[in-house]
């Protein structure tokens, strides 16, 4: 069962809203094994949104978004996207014969996330600048055009994203202690604090979680307090500068006496090498900001030990294989028999 049918009783969905559907949602909440019991946290889990159908947390709010903009009678869909939003764009149009227009900042996407929207059959517009570049210029045309903008300033995109919030809530019996997540256009953050207010007035928790974000260094404007004009980051999917959704994550973070700050590339990659070798879980650089957040926290004894602490993993690893694959050894390359096999590891 998608977002739509599972939630639709807390979702804007008429009896006229076409129940789109590609099994989105309902993604597993991991518990660590290692890496939580080596910081001493006794209890760690992840969500793991790259199982979506796309490969990112994206879908949950696509998929009301179009089903919306449908409903609306659109049918064509536009976003400016980093890579994933235009992924999910462009499948769900897909699965409904829209047709999808994504505008991707020249060079700054991650391959894998290209060839989606390309193989889903979208019309991919590359164009320069970065991405604040990207969103102004397709909210123009949204304005003057007869296209539907499924860009997170959407609200409808923020309804399915907040889906995540109730799944975590009925696994844990509550909301964890510390929610923990990326942040770059800054939608996602809102999404959660208003799906766990909605859980908190719904009776279903009895307490509020603390929220976490995480955004890279080179692309760190709600840490610094105004926007980058270039922002830098191995963690594409959050090198944004100017976030459309930056009083939601302000607001979150303050309302629950959350957090927002940086890290750096460096730990990000390191992060992401660790999730993968220790838990068995591969997630995007983005996905992993938060889990180096965690690493510095612990360390300085800003999080209590006996609390639980959710990371939100937003997409799957297999996205950006390139940024990974720079900091793993090559392959051993080898012409031989079983035993120089042996030989060369050493057994
Ligand atoms: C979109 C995205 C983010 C950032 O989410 P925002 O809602 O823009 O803050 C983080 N990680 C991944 C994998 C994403 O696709």
């Amino acid at each position: 069962m998608g977002v739509l049918a599972r939630y639709r009783e807390r979702l804007p969905v008429t009896e006229h809203t076409p129940m789109v559907d590609l099994r989105e949602g309902s993604t597993p909440l991991v518990p660590s094994r290692n890496i939580g019991p080596a910081l001493g946290l006794e209890r760690l889990y992840f969500k793991y949104e790259g199982l979506n159908p796309t490969g990112s947390f994206k879908d949950r709010g696509m998929v009301v978004a179009v089903a919306k903009a449908m409903e609306e009678g659109a049918r064509v869909l536009v976003c400016a996207s980093t890579g994933n939003t235009s992924a999910s764009a462009a499948a769900y149009a897909a699965s409904q014969r829209l047709r999808a227009i994504v505008v991707v900042p020249d060079g700054k996407i991650a391959l894998n996330k290209l060839a989606q929207a390309l193989m889903y059959g979208a019309k991919v517009v590359q164009i320069k600048g970065n991405f604040d570049a990207a969103l102004s210029t397709v909210r123009d045309l949204a304005e003057h055009y007869p296209v539907a903008l499924v860009n997170s300033v959407n609200p409808y995109r923020l309804e399915g994203q907040k889906t995540a919030a109730f799944e975590i809530v009925e696994e844990l019996g509550e909301a964890p202690d510390y929610l923990m997540l990326p942040v770059g256009n800054a939608g996602n953050i809102t999404a959660y604090w208003k799906g766990f207010k909605e859980e908190l007035a719904a009776g279903h928790s009895r307490q509020l979680p603390r929220m976490v974000g995480a955004q890279a260094e080179g692309a760190a404007p709600i840490v610094r307090g105004r926007p980058v004009e270039k922002p830098k980051t191995v963690a594409s999917a959050i090198e944004i500068g100017n976030p459309a959704s930056w009083e939601g994550a302000t607001s979150a973070r303050d309302e629950s006496g959350g957090a927002i700050e940086a890290v750096s590339d460096t730990e990000i990659l390191q992060a992401q090498i660790r999730l993968a070798s220790s838990e068995g879980l591969f997630a995007e650089p983005a996905s992993v900001a938060p889990l180096a957040l965690l690493v510095r926290l612990v360390q300085e004894g800003r999080i209590q030990r006996d609390s639980t602490t959710v990371i939100v993993l937003t997409g799957s690893g297999l996205k950006d294989p390139e940024a990974a694959l720079a900091n793993v050894e090559p392959p051993i390359q080898l012409d031989g028999d079983a035993r120089s096999l042996a030989k060369a590891l050493k057994l």
